[in-house]
């Protein structure tokens, strides 16, 4: 199944110019800007020359109800700096106003980061790309009906629900210095999806992510969490993120694989605490690459603005499989890379307070959790060509099978992934799945539209965003 790591894939990648015009607010460590940088970066290595770059085409709010509640997808759509001393009550009640601010332009925003991680699903679905990056993406704490750590809408969840169609089982994996929860929580029923998250834990955001959280239900031993300390470098990671993987891929055998690349568990990080280094960090991201499974490749944190866009960028060249030099060309940033205008930056003599016995320690009890997931059949379940359409399909031979609706997954976003697992009210559980699997099943029942809708070739409406003629390189 590991394919070498030196094979060419086929890579996209989207952004659009919009993103870095949004602001959080003063103060705020979360800065979209961050994107634009990393873009201009990514252009002036001629990175853009070795991939397809797309705009993504804004999807619309009812895709965002796939996994959102109505009601507070359309508080998003509607609330503005302006009018928002007329909602207190929902303010306070979706968690918006402190960490997660109201601020101008905020749905477009979420559309835009949204978009890019559908269209991308939508992409490796059809098999027109290997990998697809959306470096704006990976908002992985917001919740059903709750905003959560500087996201919204969790885009994450988006993208896995809509490879959910076309692969049995998709494989979630999240080095963002903070636990996943918000995409551990939506799959925290379900056998297919794993989701996998290394963090930093204990007096942390967001506070989940113990290692005896593995799952629930049908969704037990699927999901699966590595807290560590403060201080972790890359021989550490590198130690742990490897073995952890490769079991993980061994038992589970995804058909597709989103991973979330926060940088904030980069070494300086405003917010991080560990010690990691570019390569170690995309060392991660080329181990995931070297299985040769279709990835999806999102951002996420990262609050040291001078390092988020060095590491997207060298993990862009990682997944396009070429090297790209230390010195750094001139870009529009220049100023913010100094003193040494290099890419690779130095890390920290910290203390790492992550012993090798103690990696080893919980390395060995999820490869005991690992061991009690039932081998994935080699063989997909049969398709269900009463969903969906025939029209829906039109490369679906390719040996690729959809779910049936029966198997369609099941989300939880109420029941908190804290709640011990045996804790957490039976009845409730199960009324959850039911009512979410009827709703997924309608779901699907109006994929055809959506899907047009979500249509991410070149056309006249949907124009491939060619950096030569829609970006200026000075953006
Ligand atoms: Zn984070």
């Amino acid at each position: 199944m590991a394919s070498s790591g030196s094979g060419a894939r086929r890579v996209a990648y989207f952004y659009d110019a919009e993103i870095g015009n949004f602001h959080y607010g003063q103060g705020h460590p979360m800065k979209p800007h961050r994107v634009r940088m990393t873009h201009n970066l990514v252009v002036n290595y001629g990175l853009y020359r070795q991939m397809e770059v797309f705009r993504p085409k804004p999807i619309n709010s009812a895709l965002m109800t796939r996994f959102h509640s109505d009601d507070y997808v359309n508080f998003l759509r509607v609330i503005t700096p302006d009018n928002m001393h007329e909602y207190l009550r929902q303010l306070q009640r979706f968690n918006v106003g402190e960490d997660c601010p109201v601020f101008d332009g905020l749905f477009e925003f979420c559309q835009l980061y949204t978009s890019g991680s559908i269209g991308g699903a939508v992409r490796l679905n059809q098999q027109w790309s290997d990998i697809v990056i959306n470096w704006a993406g990976g908002l992985h704490h917001a919740k059903k009906s709750e905003a959560s750590g500087f996201c919204y809408i969790n885009d994450c969840v988006l993208g896995i629900l809509e490879l959910l169609k076309r692969h049995e089982r998709v494989l979630y994996i999240d080095i963002d210095i903070h636990h996943g929860d918000g995409v551990e929580e939506a799959f925290y029923t379900t056998n297919r999806v794993m989701t996998v998250s290394f963090h930093k834990f204990g007096e942390y955001f967001p506070g989940t992510g113990d290692v005896h959280d593995v799952g629930y239900d049908e969704g037990k031993n699927y999901a699966i969490n590595f807290p560590l300390h403060d201080g972790m470098d890359d021989d550490s990671f590198k130690s742990i993120f490897r073995p952890v993987i490769g079991k993980v891929i061994e038992v589970f055998r995804p058909g597709a694989v989103v991973m979330q690349c926060g940088a904030d568990s980069l070494s300086g990080d405003r917010l991080g605490c560990f010690n990691l280094s570019l390569r170690g960090h995309a060392d991660c991201v080329a181990y995931v690459r070297s299985f040769g499974i279709p990835m999806l490749v999102l951002g996420g944190g990262g609050y040291t603005l001078r390092n988020v866009p060095r590491v997207w960028t060298y993990e862009t060249a990682v997944l396009l499989g070429v090297e790209i030099k230390d010195v750094l060309p001139y870009n529009d940033y220049f100023e913010y890379y100094g003193p040494d205008y290099r890419l690779h930056m130095p890390v920290s003599n910290m203390e790492n307070l992550n012993s090798a016995e103690y990696l080893e320690h919980i390395k060995t009890q999820l490869f005991g959790v690992l061991d009690q997931v039932e081998p994935a059949p080699g063989v997909q379940i049969k398709a269900d060509p009463a969903v969906g359409g025939p029209s829906a399909e039109p490369q679906a031979a390719n040996g690729q099978q959809r779910a049936t609706v029966g198997d369609m997954v099941a989300t939880n976003a109420d029941q908190t992934p804290t709640v011990p697992a045996f804790a957490a009210p039976a009845e409730r559980v199960v009324a959850n799945i039911s009512a979410e699997a009827a709703e997924a099943a309608a779901d699907m029942a109006t994929d055809d539209a959506n899907d047009d809708n979500m249509d991410t070739r070149p056309s006249a409406d949907h124009k491939r965003a060619h950096p030569a003629e829609f970006y200026d390189v000075t953006d």
